[in-house]
């Protein structure tokens, strides 16, 4: 069963962008996901296939090599890719949404054509490094510092989580200057640029995440992005697509999630019928398919008002809430579904729940994304 493309409306350039990711998710990311998952190996041919599909540049203009796409599309193709496998999603989405961004909003001309035209033909993989042990909800209060050096800067601190961190060709780092907090592109095999070892995690386990130490890494003057101390407001612009990235990372989790569980109450039968045909069978599945909808629909609502220019902060903070929340709540009821086989490694349902998790913790909790969508309650407040 598949929704996104029985989504009415699709545009000719969306039908064929699904079709791509599903064709590729189906065949050179779910069979091996599970493996990965046991392994907690992160597969970084399968990330230069998808570049030189054109997936690490997907909303990037195309002038800057990019395949150029509304965010919509963007989105469908991501959803795709997460129903998959959601490690793979997360490293498409983070290298996509916030460096990718600011990039292209702020870099200059030879920033643009030094990392964000490679980035987008698939040839460098990003990632963003903002969080730190001090400060994850609270990310303005991070204090890896960079101070001047000449013509130059010098990094130093420690990082936590970061995304690719062990695995990218280069980071956005966040660190604070003299005039506030900046962003800076730093290369990951820069002297003193140190990745900690890969972190256990509960799910995603094969997406990279690690510590990083920053050790007196020397930049020359050209790896600031954009104007000293504007570091942190660019980091939301990136996070408001990064969010939606998250957002539609759980539908995709929580899509494949009710495919499954569709499949399985088709089969199993107990008490001499499909559990399909018990009326608390099809409710529960009922429930499941109208969220997922209903989150898809939030997620698009948003990505629809980024195309249009209109600020996205609240509609994004709605969409990564409910669509988090969402894949929650459907992955615990297809575990549910399944019964003990639910539990069990053997059957797809238990991965993801277990990937869900994360999806109410980073780019974000939950907490902090309703407090900025009351906050939108009260503007000017
Ligand atoms: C797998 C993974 C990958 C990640 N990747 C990246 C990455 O690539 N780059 C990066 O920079 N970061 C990354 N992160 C970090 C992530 O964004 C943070 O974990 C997240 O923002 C939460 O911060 P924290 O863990 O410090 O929790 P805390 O901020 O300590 O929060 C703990 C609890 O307190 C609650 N809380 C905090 N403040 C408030 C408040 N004001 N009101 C109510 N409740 C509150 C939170 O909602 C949460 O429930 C990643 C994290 C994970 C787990």
């Amino acid at each position: 069963m598949s929704i996104a493309i029985e989504t009415p409306g699709l545009t000719e350039t969306q039908r064929q962008i699904v079709e791509l990711a599903r064709d590729f998710a189906r065949t050179r990311i779910e069979p091996f996901a599970a493996e990965w998952d046991r392994r907690a190996h992160f597969d970084r041919a399968v990330i230069d296939e998808l570049g030189r599909l054109g997936f690490l540049g997907l909303s990037v203009p195309e002038e800057y090599d990019g395949m150029g796409l509304d965010t919509v599309t963007y989105l469908l193709a991501l959803e795709e890719i997460a129903a998959a496998d959601a490690s793979v999603a997360v490293s498409l989405s983070i290298h996509n949404a916030i460096p990718a961004t600011m990039l292209i909003r702020h870099g200059s001309a030879a920033q643009k054509q030094r990392w964000l035209k490679p980035m987008a033909r698939g040839e460098l993989l990003a990632g963003f490094a903002m969080s730190e042990a001090e400060a994850g909800s609270d990310a303005a209060a991070l204090r890896t510092q960079a101070a001047r050096d000449g013509e130059g800067w010098v990094l130093s601190g420690a990082k936590a989580w970061a995304t690719n961190g062990a695995t990218a060709d280069l980071m956005i780092v966040m660190a604070r200057s003299e005039r506030g907090i900046s962003a800076f592109v730093v290369p990951t095999d820069a002297p003193g640029y140190r990745p900690g070892k890969p972190e256990d995690k509960m799910g995603l386990r094969a997406s990279n995440t690690v510590a990083l130490a920053l050790e007196d890494v020397r930049l020359p003057g050209e790896h600031l992005l954009g104007e000293e101390g504007a570091g942190f407001g660019y980091a939301m612009e990136g996070l408001d697509a990064g969010r939606l990235g998250i957002a539609v990372q759980a539908v995709g989790i929580a899509r494949r999630a009710l495919e499954h569980a569709v499949a399985y109450c088709a089969d199993r039968r107990q008490f001499g019928q499909p559990l399909r045909e018990f009326e608390a069978v099809q409710f529960k599945l009922a429930d499941m398919a109208t969220r997922i909808e209903a989150a898809r629909a939030l997620v698009h609502v948003a990505a629809t008002r980024r195309d249009r220019g209109e600020d996205i902060t609240t509609h994004t903070s709605m969409a990564k809430l409910f669509a988090s929340e969402t894949a929650m709540w459907v992955t615990t009821q297809a575990v549910q579904l399944f019964g003990g086989y639910g539990y069990m490694r053997d059957f797809p349902v238990e991965k993801l729940f277990r990937d869900a998790k994360v999806t109410e913790i980073y780019e974000g909790t939950s907490e902090i994304q309703r407090i900025i969508v009351a906050r939108g309650l009260y503007p000017g407040a």
